[in-house]
């Protein structure tokens, strides 16, 4: 059994970029990494721009400036302004270069054929100038950039249609469990309804990950093993659920042997979730989570997630972790460290009952996880603790 800080750190040190380079529209590059650097192909702003309705002047000593046309927003004509002249112009038109300065309307009394200013003000107020953001041929955005709504907006606004990114990995979900009936089935006595698929689905569709495939397997070694054998080499990555215990009926471990699926690491010292399976065949990972629902999640949460960040190219591999004062207190049972729901607000959280592995009630409500160390014993009101936040 090892320990949570060496399972993470195995599962960080074994996964790797799925490096499939692909290139694909904008409109689906939601969530995607960029696998190389992004050169502007123009400067941003392609011209220099106002940034205000009011005019633009060609500065002179006076307060008064004599108006010669208008330009408005995508207007191509240029008026030639003289010293003292000035132009009305609105929020994103092209300053004419005879223009120095743009001042705000609310600055300004104005006449039919002239303007009176208020005050005056630094030469280059107002103006966006051409290549200020980025210039053509410099960097945009660098390779690793997770193309978020803003990177998205950002590069469309080059005139990008298309970016090259990192293949997302194939995912495949099996359920195991004999007892495991799907929603909107009759329940019979003995039986449960199947929700861990739906719900690791979910997580991982939540994720920005989308090639995932589900299936489902009766306690049985040649079942295991068949679908296993089948799964792992279609896919990067393989997550069971169920089966993984040392009962009678739990066949995924003998399974992963049978297939000479290399062992990174089985059973961790946690609370939820001590028999979980890490481990590798080919380039396909293989991660092996307790059956239990809320054991499950926190697992494909601390771990899971790990993963699919390294092999996705993301730089940011871990959910970030807030430092919060708890409002509530909580004594641990048992010796091992424990991961906790809670629920985090504005710098408060608050540590929920009903901390089961079987509960997912408790799961459903929680944004946060807190991991309490093996030799703290209690959380008490107003300590100060780390809470992992979780990407709800
Ligand atoms: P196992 O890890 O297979 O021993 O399962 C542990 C507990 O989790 C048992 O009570 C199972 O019935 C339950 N369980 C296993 N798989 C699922 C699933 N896919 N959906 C809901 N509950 C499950
Ligand atoms: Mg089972």
């Amino acid at each position: 059994m090892i320990s949570i800080e060496d399972a993470l750190q195995a599962v960080e040190m074994n996964s790797f970029e799925v490096s499939k380079e692909i290139k694909i529209p904008i409109e689906i590059s939601g969530n995607s990494i960029l696998f190389s650097d992004i050169y502007s192909p123009i400067n941003m702003p392609p011209f220099s721009q106002s940034a205000m309705d009011g005019y633009a002047l060609n500065f002179h000593d006076d307060f008064t400036y004599t108006l010669v046309g208008e330009v408005k927003a995508g207007d191509s004509h240029q008026p030639l302004l003289n010293k003292g002249e000035a132009v009305r112009i609105f929020t994103g038109a092209a300053v004419p270069d005879s223009a120095n300065t743009v001042i705000m309307q609310e600055k300004v009394v104005a006449r039919k054929k002239e303007i009176t200013i208020e005050a005056k003000l630094p030469i280059g107020s107002n103006i966006r100038l051409s290549g200020e953001q980025v210039k053509k041929g410099q960097l945009a955005l660098k390779k690793g950039t997770k193309l978020t709504p803003a990177a998205i907006g950002f590069l469309s606004s080059l005139g990008i249609t298309e970016v090259s990114v990192y293949k997302k990995p194939s995912i495949a979900l099996i359920s195991t469990g004999n007892e495991l009936v799907e929603a909107g089935q009759t329940l019979s006595y003995g039986k449960i309804y199947e929700s861990n698929s739906i719900m690791l689905q979910n997580a991982i569709i939540n994720l920005g990950f989308e090639a995932v495939s589900v299936h489902k397997v009766e306690d049985n070694y040649e079942a295991t093993y068949n679908k296993l054998q089948d799964v792992i080499v279609k896919n990067d990555m393989v997550i069971i659920s169920g089966g993984i215990s040392v009962g009678d009926y739990d066949f995924v471990g003998k399974a992963l042997k049978g297939l000479n699926v290399e062992e990174v690491f089985y059973k961790v010292n946690q609370k939820p979730g001590k028999p979980l399976f890490f481990g590798k065949k080919g380039d396909t990972l293989l991660f092996a989570l307790p059956g239990n629902p809320a054991a499950a999640l926190t697992c494909f949460y601390m771990y899971v997630y790990i993963a699919l960040q390294k092999m996705s190219g993301s730089r940011d591999v871990s959910l970030p972790k807030v430092m919060a004062r708890s409002t509530s207190g909580f004594v641990k049972n048992g010796d091992r460290p424990q991961i906790l729901k809670a629920i985090y607000k504005e710098g408060q959280v608050s540590v929920l009952e009903g901390q089961s592995s079987a509960m997912l009630q408790t799961f459903a409500i929680s944004n946060g996880l807190i991991k309490m160390a093996e030799d703290l014993k209690q959380i008490n009101t107003n300590d100060i603790i780390e809470v992992i936040l979780l990407p709800v």
